[in-house]
């Protein structure tokens, strides 16, 4: 008897009933050297060991085909055996003989990775695997293009080895062609076993992971229907469209949450701070945008630091609604803006130029994410939360002529924070600041979100 079982992604506690019970009636055992090692505690004692090395599959079926007439023989694999394992080579090199061979599904490196990153495969996906050792590349990559317009979601294996390097990085481009860049991407190698380590990041920062990613990766590309849901990778199945439920999907963390109890703290917060605005001369969204930043603060004293200047709030609301974009200082200011609206907001500081931008020309990193922006910034939204140098960098863009159609300027610090952001007042554009040091990245996310809110609602 011939079994070729499958052992799950490593963790013993993942593998079936029924590859345990084929593992300790074995009378031997193949497998390369890896998957014997992870199965060591539960091989009988009175068991033989065939340990094959990678390359040599085709030697050890055959071998196993052989021996299977009179012994029971089972033959290891990693995950499933029938997923780039040995359970198709088996049955090929068993052909038309008499042998009895059974196949014992195990977990899959998708399922399992999918598992640890959240449930990114919840919709229809599909496989590939990046190792031409077996394919040829150029078959490979007519795959990739097939599946990166498809648009569902597509678990990569095999993505890097020690020998195969430039696969990933084309792939990567291929993907990059055709999906959007904030495309949710999950890394997740080692999984169930020593050295796990795993990552949720996006199309565009994938690059950033590559070295971390090996023979013992699983990459898992989101489609447009995958979200970063508090930390985990969801692929949303659509029961969305069919039904009213909150996933965390609205900025909750600013409106409350929708149970009782947190609508009704987000009430009487909302009391506190109408009651607080209604002191101030200001328009009625001037007084829902400084409200915003009072409440984010829990400080009224920003009433006394927020300045408007020549009808920002209009025109950021008409920039909104013509959808233009969003340019930011650091990502944290970006994460913060509301979903309905990210899509649209670039930040450039992690740019791979703008190290080599900010070493040569002696700037802070986010300044020379601005340099990179240059061009995207003309008559654009900039929303500068905590760097006062990006401020200076944005004075000298608009010396240049290159204007943006709205300046959020919150940027905090005791060196050059205030004096940036009255640099910004008097450049004659349209512009929102938070007077003197404080500010920061809550300031700029509740003014910009105060201004996405009235878009959508003046839009209706
Ligand atoms: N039959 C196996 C796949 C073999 S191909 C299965 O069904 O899982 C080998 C590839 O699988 C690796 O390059 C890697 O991409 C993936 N893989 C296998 N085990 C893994 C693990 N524990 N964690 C992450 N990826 C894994």
């Amino acid at each position: 008897m011939l079994s070729v079982v499958g052992i799950g992604p490593g963790s013993l506690d993942l593998l079936t009933e029924r590859a345990r019970a084929r593992i300790s009636s074995a009378d031997i055992i193949m497998g390369n050297e890896r998957y014997i090692e992870l199965i060591k505690a539960i091989i009988p004692t009175s068991a033989e060991l065939i340990i094959g090395k990678m390359g040599t599959e085709v030697e050890r079926a055959k071998k196993a085909v052989e021996l299977g007439n009179r012994k029971n023989v089972v033959i290891v694999s990693g995950g499933d055996p029938g997923i780039y394992g040995m359970a198709g080579l088996t049955l090929e090199v068993s052909g038309d003989s008499d042998i009895d061979v059974e196949l014992v599904p195990g977990i899959t490196a998708a399922s399992a990775a999918a598992a640890l990153l959240g449930a990114p495969l919840s919709n229809d996906f599909a496989v590939v695997s990046l190792s031409d050792l077996l394919v040829p590349w150029p078959e490979i990559e007519k795959r990739l293009e097939g599946l990166a317009m498809m648009g569902i979601a597509v678990a990569i294996y095999n993505p890097k080895s020690k020998s195969r390097t430039t696969q990933l990085e084309r792939a990567h481009e291929i993907f990059m062609q055709f999906r959007d860049g904030e495309t949710i991407v999950g890394i997740v190698k080692n999984a169930e076993r020593v050295g796990y380590y795993s990552e949720i990041t996006t199309l565009d920062d994938l690059p950033d992971f590559y070295h971390q990613i090996d023979m013992s990766t699983t990459i898992i590309i989101g489609c447009s229907g995958t979200k970063n849901i508090g930390g985990r990778m969801v692929t949303r199945r659509g029961y969305e469209r069919k039904y009213n439920y909150d996933l965390g999907e609205t900025d909750s963390h600013e409106r409350g949450d929708s149970v009782a109890a947190g609508a009704r703290v987000w009430e009487q917060s909302k009391a506190i701070v109408a009651d607080i605005v209604s002191k101030y001369p200001l328009s009625e969204h001037e007084r829902r945008v400084a409200g915003r930043v009072v409440f984010a603060n829990a400080d009224p004293s920003f009433m006394d630091l927020i300045v408007f200047k020549h009808n920002p709030i209009e025109k950021g609301i008409q920039c909104i609604q013509d959808g233009q974009t969003i340019i930011t200082d650091i990502e944290m200011v970006k994460a913060g803006i509301s979903k309905r609206y990210r899509g649209n907001v670039k930040c450039f500081v992690n740019n791979p130029k703008t190290m080599e931008i900010a070493v040569k020309e002696d700037l802070t990193r986010t300044a020379a994410g601005f340099r990179i922006a240059k061009e995207l910034i003309r008559n654009n939204i900039v929303v500068i939360g905590n760097a006062p140098s990006t401020c200076l960098e944005l004075s000298a863009l608009i010396k240049e002529g290159i204007k943006p159609a709205l300046i959020i300027a919150t940027p905090v610090g005791f060196v050059n924070a205030a004096e940036s952001k009255e640099d910004m007042l008097s450049t004659g554009i349209p512009c929102i600041v938070i007077r003197g040091p404080r500010g920061g990245t809550p300031s700029a996310v509740a003014i910009t979100n105060a201004i996405i809110e009235l878009s959508f609602v003046e839009e209706k």
